[in-house]
């Protein structure tokens, strides 16, 4: 039986609850499909600090390096607020990223059919449904350029830089370009030429990639232009790549059309097939506890890992299936709506489960 060796990252808030639903997803979905899943807790987040005080212990990244891949609730809550910043939550989470080498950050916007009524956009402009990938470097630009504070002539300023390198431009394009040949080849690459240097080098290294992939369609587009394509009309897309900042809004942007945040599953990669995956939403402190909170996001997540680092696509494909069947019939309340069965975090789990 193939063995799938996982780091499990529960963390904080509703982390722990809808990570055992995932959990219990897989199990069914290896049952079925032939593999079995070895998972080793470890701490991060809250969790760490409480029981060792810092958010990412290093046995923690030793782990991670060791695993197949990494599998992550949620961090962060209120009762670590008043840690200073390198210390809190998510500190962890921003030094996993880059102790782990993850560069690329993917993130689904997809409407489940039976959600529809979720989404803010009006049906005749999502139609039946809608499925982007937005592929966002994650470890360059802005975020980690040179950057700093002064004042000149009694007047307080401020910079950050956005650079890019041919190669740091070259491995994110690779990724995305694919993900298109996986999907429906179509890539369209986001970003400000008109305007900003980094963008032209970006513009020009991308085509001459897109040489080595004859079979994906590329286009380019400002990012002003996207932000607003993404509402108008965002069955245009197939594939988006872009840089950090921009893709940081514009996958925000792009989540929201589906109207749901505990249905958004997203995967971070390094070199090769190791990952890190999550759902986008947080902790959720206000609900944490309850047994209220929707799994959805943390199954698909799942459904995600087993797709692009343990080569289980068709477990992958049922688990989707299973989570669009199961919403035909019951919701967390978060997705509540007349007519459904209102259910807990450990039934939907259940449901998802018994439907593969
Ligand atoms: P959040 O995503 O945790 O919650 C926003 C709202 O959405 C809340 O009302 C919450 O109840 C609801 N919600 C979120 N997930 C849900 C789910 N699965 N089912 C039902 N409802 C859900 O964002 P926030 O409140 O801004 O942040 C809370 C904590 O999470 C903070 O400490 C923040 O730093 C942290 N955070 C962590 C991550 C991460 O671990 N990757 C991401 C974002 C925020």
């Amino acid at each position: 039986m193939r063995e799938h060796k996982i780091v499990v990252l529960k963390g904080d808030g509703i982390g722990p609850e809808i990570v055992d639903e995932a959990l219990k997803v897989l199990d069914a979905a290896g049952e079925k499909f032939g593999f079995k899943m070895v998972c080793d807790e470890r701490l991060m987040g809250g969790a760490a600090i409480d029981a060792t005080g810092v958010p990412l212990p290093q046995e923690t990244v030793d782990a991670c390096k060791a695993a197949d891949c990494v599998f992550l609730g949620a961090v962060g809550g209120p009762k670590w607020d008043s840690q200073p910043g390198s210390n809190r939550p998510e500190a962890g989470l921003l030094g996993i990223r880059s102790a782990l080498g993850l560069y690329a950050n993917l993130r689904p916007a997809t409407i489940f059919k039976p959600l529809k009524s979720a989404s803010p956009i009006k049906d005749e402009i999502i139609g039946d449904s809608m499925d982007i990938l937005i592929v966002r470097e994650l470890t360059g630009g802005i975020y980690f350029g040179k950057r700093g504070t002064g004042e000149e002539n009694g007047v307080a300023f401020a910079y950050d830089t956005e650079q890019y390198s041919v190669p740091e431009i070259r491995r994110i394009a690779k990724t995305a370009f694919e993900m298109a040949m996986k999907r429906n080849k179509k890539l369209t690459s986001v970003d400000k030429a008109n305007v900003l240097d980094s963008s032209r080098l970006w513009r020009k290294t991308v085509i001459e990639m897109s040489a080595d992939y004859p079979e994906v369609e590329l286009n380019h587009m400002y990012v002003d232009n996207c932000a607003m394509q993404l509402v108008r009309n965002p069955k245009q897309f197939d594939v988006i790549v872009t840089s950090n900042m921009f893709g940081d809004i514009l996958s925000d942007e792009a989540s929201m059309i589906s109207g749901s945040i505990g249905m958004l599953a997203s995967a971070s990669l390094a070199e090769g097939k190791f990952g890190l995956y999550e759902p986008i939403h947080g902790s959720a402190p206000d609900i944490a506890g309850q047994g209220i909170a929707n799994p959805l996001a943390t199954i698909l997540s799942a459904a995600m890992m087993l797709r692009y680092s343990l080569d289980e696509p068709q477990a992958a494909s049922a688990i989707e299936s299973a989570v669009n069947a199961a919403l035909e019939t019951v919701r967390t309340p978060d997705i509540y709506e007349e007519g459904f069965r209102k259910v807990s975090t450990s039934e939907m789990g259940d449901a998802v489960a018994s439907l593969l």
